[in-house]
Formats: structure tokens, sequence, C-alpha cells
């Protein structure tokens, strides 16, 4: 989600202010030769661990949760899963050059290297929530009834969202629908390798029940080993990418601190 969105409590540039000067000081105090961030294009000694856990993260096994080593930039704050998303774009966008992309929820380093692809003309937009800081080229979107015509965007970035949204189905339709034909979408979400089936009761609604029974207060639903599957339900042509596939992580002259155990998920509006 778009960590700008959650400073709510100073004004925005008193915010950015205290995390430069912060991420500058952490350059210093990190620099050495283990890792590459490729956003800030900075080697460091160590990244910083990060993430959260509980009860059920660990029982489930999940997949983009949990704590990690080594998982956020200490100088541009990307984590493991922008990294893997790095290495994703890397390559595929030598097959694929991107025209027109729209980003959902954006992450602030791929809303910065999208920002730094000249070709490109991307869109970038979050649901609106009351309270919370908005920069001005931010699109306030709802993902179920996106406001774009049919087949306006060549590529869709998804990260992280979809385990939040009320109708995965209908978020899922909308995503295929503003897609031109032959247009991928990355659909990236925690998973647990242990459940058969995607988890979801909608007389869950409070957090505590929420955290309980999905790993995350604000999250609807567990998804399990049928989510490639359920893409495909809602018509895309699935396609899912090891980490080894990349050659920025395969040639393995950089190490990027990726989850090796994370796959991309990547669905094509097919086009006929
Ligand atoms: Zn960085």
């Amino acid at each position: 989600m778009y960590r700008v969105l959650l400073k709510r409590y100073l004004p925005a540039d008193i915010a950015r202010l205290f995390k430069w000067t912060e991420l500058r000081i952490n350059k210093l105090i990190y620099s050495g030769n283990t890792f590459l961030c490729p956003y800030c294009s900075q080697t460091y000694r160590l990244f910083k661990s990060g993430g959260i856990t509980n009860q059920l993260i660990e029982k489930m096994d999940i997949i983009g949760a949990g704590i990690r080593q080594n998982m956020v930039c200490p100088g541009c704050g990307s984590t493991d899963r922008d990294r893997l998303l790095y290495a994703y774009f890397d390559h595929e966008f030598k097959f694929l050059r991107p025209k027109k992309l729209l980003h959902i929820a954006p992450e602030p380093c791929l809303n910065s290297y999208f920002k730094n692809i000249v070709s490109i003309s991307y869109v970038f937009g979050a649901k609106f929530h009351e309270g919370l800081y908005y920069p001005k080229e931010l699109e306030i979107i709802n993902l179920e009834h996106l406001q774009y015509a049919d087949n306006t965007f060549d590529w869709v970035v998804c990260n992280h969202v979809l385990e939040h949204v009320e109708d995965e189905f209908q978020s899922l339709a909308e995503i295929l629908r503003v897609l031109t034909p032959g247009g991928k979408a990355v659909l990236q979400v925690p998973w647990s390798p242990k459940l058969e089936i995607t988890f979801e009761d909608p007389t869950y609604v409070t957090e505590s029940d929420r955290l309980k029974h999905y790993g995350q207060d604000d999250h609807l639903r567990l998804f399990g080993k049928d989510y490639p599957g359920r893409i495909a339900k809602a018509g895309f042509k699935v396609s899912i990418i090891k980490p080894s596939d990349l050659p920025l992580i395969a040639d393995n002259k950089v190490n990027l601190s990726i989850n090796p155990r994370e796959l991309i998920f990547v669905g094509e509006k097919q086009t006929s």
C-alpha cells in the first residue's frame, strides 16, 4: 500500500523531510557491498529486517508475509517484494514495452521507477480513505468499478491489493476489462502453500476475526494454492514466474535479497 498515505498525523512536507533525512543517514550507516537495491542504485552491507508475524502467519507459512531479515532497503525503503518486481519488469519490459500502465495502490519505489520510464503513459491510483494524504497526481480509484474505458492499459500492476477488496472476482473482471488484448497484469497476493482452497467467510467482519483467520486485520481472505486457478477463472491466461527465471536474479552477480519462494502471478488478457 502507498506508505505516504500513512503520514496522517504530520503535515506532509514535514513528514517527507523527516523521512528524507533518515534515509540519507541510513545510506551512510548501512553502506557496504552485500546487497544491491536497484531502486536507489546503491549497495549496502545489510538491509533492515521488517514485516510482522503472528500465530496464523507462522502456522500457515504465508508467503509474502511474516518477519523477514534483510527485507527493507535502508536508503529508499524498498522491500523484498518490490525488488523482486524490479527484476521481473527489468526483464519483461524488454519484450512488452509499456505504453500505458495502471498502478494500483502504488508503492513509492515502484512509483518512481515507472515515472522515470520516458516512453510510458503512467496512471496510478488508490482508494479514498478519509483523513489520509493523497499526492496531487494520485487518482482516486475503486478497483471494483474502475473509471477507465475498456482496453485502455497494456500493463496493470496490482501488488498485494486483492486480499483487501470486498469482491475479488469483480476486481479481477475490472482489471481484465481495462487491459488491452495481449496486455498483462501483475497480481501479487500473500498466500499459503498449506491451504488448498482460498479461505474467506463474509461473516468475519471485525478486525480481530480477520487477524485470527486471515493473518492481518484488514485482509478479507487468505489465498491458497488455488490462487492461479482463480485468476484463470476470471478469464486470464496465467503465468507463474519463479525468481530463478529472472536473469537479474539467476545471473547471481548481485544480491537483491528477495524471497526465493515468492512467485510472480501474471494474468494476460487473451487476444481472442
Ligand atoms: Zn533502495
